[in-house]
């Protein structure tokens, strides 16, 4: 019985500890968290954002997306490896979306709009390459700024 109430009397003190810290001293933890880890790629992203990756499922890696991209490919110095790497790949994670933005360096705009209309199953391949480059940027940015903190 005495344990009993002992446990209640901890469980009590920490819930109203708790609900005291977050009336009085609430705190932002998704920029706590950008803090923490946006020097390391770790950024949030949008729901807009996340709405158009999850569209990145509806690849069946069938290829049509590189029929056209088979020189860019075998000429790359940067190693562009095609359409359907980045949307595959280059999307899974966006800790590498710097990297992944350093492939597509060697391919135009022309390109992916081409590999976008090619698509049978509609993935949004530009939005996507958009996404990263604009996710790469942000992380630059965060390592950038992070650099500069003392
Ligand atoms: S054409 Fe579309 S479905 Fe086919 S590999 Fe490319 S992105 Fe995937």
């Amino acid at each position: 019985m005495k344990a009993r109430l002992l446990a209640l009397w901890l469980l009590g003190t920490a819930f109203l500890l708790t609900v005291f810290r977050r009336l009085f001293f609430g705190r932002d933890r998704l920029s706590e968290f950008v803090n923490v880890y946006g020097r390391e790629g770790l950024l949030p992203v949008s729901p807009e954002e996340h709405e158009i990756l999850t569209l990145r499922y509806r690849c069946t890696a069938c290829g049509a997306c590189d029929r056209e991209e088979q020189e860019r490919i075998a000429q790359s110095r940067v190693g562009y490896r095609g359409m359907m790497a980045t949307v595959l790949g280059g999307t899974r994670s966006l800790v590498d979306a710097e990297a992944v933005r350093a492939t597509l360096v060697e391919v135009p705009d022309e390109a992916i709009q081409r590999a976008e209309a090619a698509c049978p199953e509609n993935v949004p391949i530009v939005r996507l390459v958009q996404l990263i480059r604009g996710h790469a940027a942000r992380q630059q940015a965060a390592r950038e700024g992070a650099a500069l903190s003392p």
